[in-house]
């Protein structure tokens, strides 16, 4: 790897809600942050339409806009943003050593993991075709776009469960849609969703394909493609909603034998705080919550992590 004098005092992984807000934070505390954008620049919020639920915008924000206008409001205070992903780190050294994917070295008093996580999808074409347009992997994001309306939720875990709860409160009529016929989810969560007229259950089956059509320049879903994968059986079911629930994995890869993290990998932080069992590392986002897993409370934890690095800078003087 190729050496390059490249040193900050708060070295900032991940440009979502959480990278920008502890950026925004840390160079109003004149920590002169690098923020690196990754390879999802803006994060998830790049791949949604309408954000509703952002406080400070009546009438919703574009994604996309919002986070251009984040990354913005950092850079106007100084912050520094590549678009470099981070390959590797070591963290047995003082200060910290990094490593970019075009092979540069930077190393950082402090730093600051806000990775994020991923939706995992079902990886059909016609998915990718209609995100934001009658599929989402959010049920409290999205669900509010399909008031009154028929939804799919796919998966058969305590995710599916609980995603399927929620819409029951404002869909139609909601089905889940699950590849066997056992369940990954607890007993708790599996009853509920059994109990509620308003959820009906189609079993040992996949999505074979999302149905949509254009009209006018806008793009939306029709209904399902299904297949029993037992017997074969293809059917068409009629919807205008799709709700992917199968899991997320949050990308923490990287920090793998560094940092403690839970089976998944989302990252352990001390309660009420982003540090991480590496005093000077901090996490924030989804990479460290797999409970809220929302814009705003990923940018609280970021604003929490700027924090947290500027009072350990400030301890060791
Ligand atoms: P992310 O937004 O996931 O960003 C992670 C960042 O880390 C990315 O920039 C990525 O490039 C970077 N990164 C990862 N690995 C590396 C690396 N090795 N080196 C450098 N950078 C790296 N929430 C809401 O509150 N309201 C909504 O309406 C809403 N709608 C959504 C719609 C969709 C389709 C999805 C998928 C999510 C939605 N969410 C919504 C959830 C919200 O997007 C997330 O909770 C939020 O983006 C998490 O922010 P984050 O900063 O932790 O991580
Ligand atoms: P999960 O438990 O791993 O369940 C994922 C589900 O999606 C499984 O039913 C799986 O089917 C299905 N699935 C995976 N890949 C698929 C594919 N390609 N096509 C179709 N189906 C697919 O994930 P989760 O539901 O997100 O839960 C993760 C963890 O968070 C769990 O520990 C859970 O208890 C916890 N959680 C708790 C709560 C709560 O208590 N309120 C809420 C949400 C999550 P198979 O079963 O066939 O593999």
């Amino acid at each position: 790897m190729t050496e390059q004098k490249n040193h900050y005092k708060v070295l900032i992984i991940g440009s979502g809600p959480a990278g920008f807000t502890a950026a925004l934070y840390a160079a109003r505390a004149n920590l002169n942050p690098i923020v690196f954008e990754g390879n999802q620049p803006g994060g998830q919020l790049m791949i949604t339409t309408e954000v509703e639920n952002f406080p400070g915008f009546e009438h919703g924000i574009q994604g996309p806009v919002l986070m251009e206008t984040m990354r913005k409001q950092a850079q106007r205070f100084g912050a520094k943003t590549v678009f470099k992903t981070i390959a590797k780190v070591d963290f047995s050294k003082r200060p910290f050593e990094l490593f970019s994917d075009d092979g540069l070295k930077f190393t950082a008093d402090t730093v600051i993991v806000a990775t994020g996580a991923s939706a995992k999808l079902l990886g059909l074409e016609s998915e990718s075709k209609y995100m934001g347009f009658g599929v989402s992997a959010c049920a409290t994001c999205d669900g509010f776009f399909f008031r009154n309306q028929r939804v799919i939720v796919v998966g058969g875990g305590d995710t599916a469960m609980e995603e399927a709860n929620y819409l029951a409160n404002l869909c139609s009529e909601v089905t889940i849609v699950h590849r066997r016929e056992g369940f990954r989810a607890s007993k708790i969560m599996l009853e509920r969703a059994k109990k509620n007229p308003k959820i009906k259950f189609i079993l040992d089956t996949v999505i074979d394909e999302i149905l949509g059509k254009e009209e006018n320049g806008k793009k939306f879903v029709t209904g399902a493609r299904l297949k029993n994968v037992k017997t074969g059986e293809i059917t068409n079911f009629e919807c205008e909603g799709i709700f992917i629930a199968i899991g997320h994995k949050p990308n923490t890869e990287i920090f793998k034998g560094w940092l403690d993290m839970d089976e998944i990998g989302y990252l352990k932080t001390e309660k009420s705080s982003t540090k991480t069992n590496i005093p000077g590392v901090f996490a924030c986002g989804d990479a460290q919550d797999n409970y809220y897993r929302q814009a705003i409370t990923a940018a609280g934890t970021g604003c929490m992590a700027a924090i947290d690095a500027e009072r350990y800078l400030a301890s060791l003087e």
